[in-house]
């Protein structure tokens, strides 16, 4: 598998001089062939500047630096892929943190270039090309007609178009899961968060927070809007990117989730969330939620307090919610920041499957962590020796039968769980 690299202009580069590396934490490596995938569709090779690209001496087996003039890439992978290493590359001096992506190994063989990574789901629902010859614009102003008095379509219109993201996108498609912010506050200071970053955190948020506080009238126009034109597996997600912690606004989320069931009973009512806030979670749960997908980075105080910087909770609050929501009819599943090096540690690994055993968690969503890989690690505690992205999703299977690996969320049909008949609770 030949390195790739990229020249001061961004241009591509492979050569068979060195055979292409991959980076766990601080370990550089060779691959293995079952950690290399073809490039999938929706993937994007970057450069990073300030790197010196790393690879494998063909004969001597030595770990190689390409000139001074060359940097590293790294790849961007679409929803559905997990990514199994880091691209390998040092810092020669001193430079400005990465943007906040999540960077994958990459390799070039046969004409063909390819990723260490592994496929955790269908990608097809989530492919960001699905929208691309359609026009969005014309879709935001029909919706934006309709309901010229709801903010939340003018705030998603940004996310529509500039963002592009596939949420919002699917909100104004009225296809499968859909947008909608309502929190303009949080709880924690993600030192990743893409919709607030602090001045001199050295890189900025990709989105913008949101700013307004929509109304109860305007989530149930927009919940019942989606729900009813978006087929039976619809789901409406409260806690998108776009915005701050949901769970903030627990006392109206949990009226309009009454009120818009009252008024339509199917698909499905989800929130991502940091669950912090057990009491305002226990609120929404009780008003009729039936999806749950918590964020989180670890299972282990010392860790989740160094990236979540938590508010006025902890990682045993978020336990205490994961735990209450799966006991009252809700599916819950993690949205588990994983980077290789760290996830796949015994420590992280035996905390984590602790936290699915004692929570009744369905699934866990792979998600790469979008971060500088050292500028997080300058950061993180000290774990023991890694035991590889695959290895930690064969503990995963084993130690916690009942669980599946995935990507995003899904409806309870994948679950083998249609929706419960219409009730009060
Ligand atoms: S919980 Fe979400 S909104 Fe809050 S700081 Fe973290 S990433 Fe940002």
């Amino acid at each position: 598998m030949h390195i790739v690299y990229a020249d001061a202009d961004g241009k591509l580069y492979d050569s068979e001089r060195l055979q292409a590396a991959g980076r766990t934490a601080g370990d550089i490596t060779e691959l293995t062939g079952e950690e290399w995938i073809a490039l999938p569709e929706g993937a994007t090779i970057v450069s990073l500047p300030g790197t010196r690209a790393l690879g494998v001496h063909p004969v001597t087996g030595k770990l190689t630096a390409l000139p001074e003039n060359y940097t590293a890439v790294g790849a961007l992978l679409p929803q559905g892929f997990t990514r199994l290493y880091l691209p390998a590359y040092f810092r020669p001096s001193a430079s400005e943190p990465l943007p906040l992506f999540g960077y994958s190994a990459v390799g070039f063989e046969n004409g063909q270039f390819y990723v260490a990574a592994y496929q955790s789901d269908d990608p097809v629902p989530w492919d960001p090309l699905q929208y691309q010859n359609l026009d969005v614009a014309a879709k935001v102003g029909d919706l934006q007609q309709r309901f010229p008095q709801n903010r939340l379509y003018q705030h998603l219109e940004t996310c529509a178009l500039y963002y592009e993201c596939v949420t919002s996108r699917n909100t104004f498609f009225a296809r499968g899961e859909g947008a909608i912010p309502v929190s303009p506050t949080c709880n924690a200071g993600c030192v990743g968060c893409i919709s607030e970053q602090e001045a001199d955190s050295g890189f900025p948020s990709p989105q913008t927070r949101l700013t307004i506080r929509p109304t109860v009238d305007e989530m149930v126009e927009l919940m019942v809007e989606h729900l009813a034109s978006a087929g039976p597996n619809a789901i409406i997600s409260f806690g998108q990117g776009c915005e701050g912690e949901p769970s903030m606004r627990g006392r109206e989320i949990a009226d309009a989730i009454r009120r818009t069931r009252q008024i339509i009973q199917v698909g499905y009512i989800n929130i991502n969330t940091n669950a912090g806030n057990t009491r305002n979670i226990k609120q929404i749960v009780d008003s009729g939620l039936d999806l749950m997908r918590i964020s989180t980075i670890s299972a282990l105080a010392d860790h989740y307090d160094v990236y979540y910087r938590p508010r006025g909770y902890s990682v045993s609050d978020v336990e205490e919610s994961a735990r209450y929501a799966a006991q009252h009819e809700v599916i819950v599943s993690l949205n588990y920041l994983v980077f290789p090096g760290i996830t796949d540690t015994v420590e992280e690994m035996d905390a984590i499957t602790q936290f699915i055993l004692r929570t009744g968690v369905k699934l866990i969503q792979l998600r790469n962590l979008n971060i500088d890989p050292d500028y997080y690690l300058a950061r993180v505690p000290r774990r023991s020796k890694p035991v590889g992205m695959l290895e930690f999703m064969n503990q995963i299977k084993t130690r916690c039968p009942d669980v599946r690996l995935g990507s995003y969320t899904h409806p309870g049909t994948w679950y083998g769980v249609g929706r419960p008949a219409p009730t009060t609770r």
